[in-house]
């Protein structure tokens, strides 16, 4: 990274840099993969460059849908340059099928397929290792209005139905995913972080057997083996339906 731009702020899986316009960021996408609050760690050399190249062509396709976000465009391979956003501490998880800390947490079954998607928010707080949170809680601590929430969770529904049918273009099952939100220079709501193998569940759909492939971190999480592998196929799959040869 050019040194003067400043790091801001490094997280799990990104660095953020400053700008030479202040309304901007650079971010720059790690090999580093977390899971259970960073209890348990690996690098994968490229997951980077695949998470970074992956996310820009879904925010392309979310701002196409008018979904506002902070992406602006790639930088190169393994960095974008986004508007700069203040973060909401909330992280927003959307399920269209019951799987992970759901069915942990509950007695559904996992693979169940929900009626209709299930919105849950957790407190961005790795102190309190992100617990689920209610409406209440979110405005007892004055994170935000409640409009401001019931767009977030309006959006994020928005997100949800283009992605699903974007994903089953190309034989994935959008099982369910993480989104972050934040504040711009002039208080917009804009949709933020990235949008990757990392916070999504993909499921193979050309699967015939009805056995569950997953394309994303839970190959990490669950110790499978193989993530470049998932992630470079969902990256060469979304390029090829968007850039047919
Ligand atoms: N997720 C995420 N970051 C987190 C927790 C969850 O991106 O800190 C994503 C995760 O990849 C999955 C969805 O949110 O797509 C739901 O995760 P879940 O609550 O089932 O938690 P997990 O099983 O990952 O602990």
């Amino acid at each position: 990274m050019n040194n003067k731009h400043e790091l801001i702020y490094e997280g799990k899986a990104k660095k953020i840099f400053t700008h030479d316009d202040a309304d901007k960021v650079k971010i720059e996408f790690k090999d580093d993969a977390t899971a259970f609050n960073a209890l348990k760690k690996e690098k994968f050399e490229g997951k980077g460059k695949l998470n970074c190249l992956i996310s820009a062509r879904i925010f392309e396709i979310l701002i196409e849908k008018n979904i506002p976000t902070h992406f602006i465009q790639l930088e190169n391979e393994n960095t974008m340059i986004a508007k700069k956003i203040k973060v909401i501490p909330l992280e927003i998880v959307l399920r269209n099928t019951a799987y992970g800390s759901l069915c942990k947490q509950t007695t559904i079954k996992p693979g169940t397929s929900l009626s209709k998607p299930l919105i849950d928010i957790y407190l961005k707080n790795d102190e309190l290792n992100d617990p689920l949170i209610t409406k209440d809680r979110i405005k007892l601590m004055n994170i935000l209005s409640s409009d401001d929430l019931e767009l977030i969770i309006n959006l994020t529904l928005k997100v949800n139905e283009i992605l699903k049918s974007f994903f089953k273009n190309i034989q994935l099952q959008l099982v369910d995913f993480k989104l972050e939100y934040g504040y711009d220079l002039k208080n917009n709501i804009l949709l933020g972080d990235e949008i990757s193998p990392d916070n999504c569940r993909l499921w193979d759909l050309n699967q015939k057997n009805g056995t569950i492939v997953s394309l994303d971190k839970d190959r990490f999480r669950n110790d499978l083996g193989g993530l470049i592998e998932a992630y470079s196929e969902i990256h060469r799959r979304i390029n090829n339906f968007l850039m047919p040869k």
